[in-house]
């Protein structure tokens, strides 16, 4: 006996964060045009892990692209806690820099809570300040973390209201897991956040009509797991074993096997991932209106309709 197989739309991360950047560089461009001020991402990296260089190049390049200003410190591995504390308060008082990004992981030898902490929640565009997940969970309007904040915007670009929807999150971190679980709840989702002591995730993730998949392990989501017509956004990021040197990535969800029975899902690379740097832009350019208090300049809070 044949069955017929569904295919799932591919929901596109790249095409998504062209259509995001699109919007953010207009609204760069009328800012500068109508207000004269230029937002201001600065960056902090500490030490010469290689992921981290690559990672802070692109959000230089990217925000240099969009028509923003890069303010670039790289510090050596050695640098003390409290000289990586005083740069801080440094760009905290400078007002040409509206977003202020220290990258993670920190040297173990810095405590990377202090660090976060000392940033100012104005210009916290990562969105990992306490002040910042504070308002988060009171559901008040805040700079949210990049990575939920991008998961959303593919979210409501697929589906429309999410409202009503159950939802699953796998993964309670407090960089993925626990803001996006806010973020759906504030879009009036049930959500359920599973994590590793969680019984039966197989049954827990069936009860879905969407899935975030933000754990860490290679294709753990099962096609099985899916109820037929879920949507699915797997932020994982796991390297293939290789026996060429090269590098491959794939995410926590088997994606051969998900996309027979889920309507949409995000593939890795080229899902989740793209949207993540475009978000730290959006931030950027809110946090800088907001500091200047500018209300007149078309922010995008959600993904930029296509255009025929
Ligand atoms: P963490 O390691 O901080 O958190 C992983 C979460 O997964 C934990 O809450 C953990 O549960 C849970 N978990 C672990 N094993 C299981 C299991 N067997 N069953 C159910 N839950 C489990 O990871 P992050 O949240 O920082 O990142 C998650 C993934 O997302 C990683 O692959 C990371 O690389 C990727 N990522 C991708 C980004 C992007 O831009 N695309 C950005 C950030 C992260 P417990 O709390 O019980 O330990």
């Amino acid at each position: 006996m044949s069955s017929v197989q569904n295919t799932a739309k591919v929901i596109d991360g790249k095409e998504a964060s062209a259509r995001l950047k699109d919007g953010i560089a207009k609204a760069v461009a009328d800012l500068k045009e109508r207000h004269k001020v230029t937002p201001g991402l600065a960056t902090v990296l500490v030490g010469d892990d290689p992921a981290s260089h690559v990672y802070v190049a692109s959000k230089q390049k990217t925000a240099i692209e969009l028509g923003m200003t890069s303010f670039q410190h790289d510090l050596p591995a050695n640098t003390s806690q409290e000289e990586l504390l005083t740069l801080v308060k440094k760009l905290n008082a400078d007002p040409k820099v509206h977003g202020i990004l220290v990258q993670m992981p920190l040297p173990k030898h810095i405590d990377q809570v202090k660090v976060i902490t000392a940033i100012d929640p104005a210009k916290d565009v990562d969105g990992l300040h306490p002040e910042s997940v504070g308002r988060l969970v009171a559901g008040a309007d805040t700079l949210v973390s990049c990575t939920p904040l991008g998961c959303l915007m593919l979210l409501k670009d697929t589906l429309g209201d999410l409202a009503g929807k159950n939802a699953v999150v796998i993964g309670r971190s407090i960089l993925v897991g626990k803001p996006v679980a806010l973020l759906l709840l504030n879009e009036n989702c049930t959500v359920t956040v599973a994590h590793s002591r969680t019984k039966d995730l197989p049954a827990v993730c069936r009860t879905a009509d969407i899935i975030v998949a933000a754990v860490g392990k290679l294709e753990m989501v099962r096609g099985d797991w899916i109820k037929p017509g879920a949507t699915v956004i797997d932020v994982g990021i796991n390297p293939l074993p290789s026996t060429d040197g090269k590098r491959r990535l794939r995410g926590d969800v088997n994606y051969a096997e998900a996309s027979q029975v889920a309507s949409a899902i995000t593939p890795v690379p080229g899902g989740v991932g793209p949207m993540t740097i475009a978000c730290l832009m959006v931030n950027t350019l809110k946090a800088c209106c907001l500091q200047n208090k500018i209300a007149d300049v078309a922010v995008p809070t959600k993904l930029p309709a296509r255009k025929n």
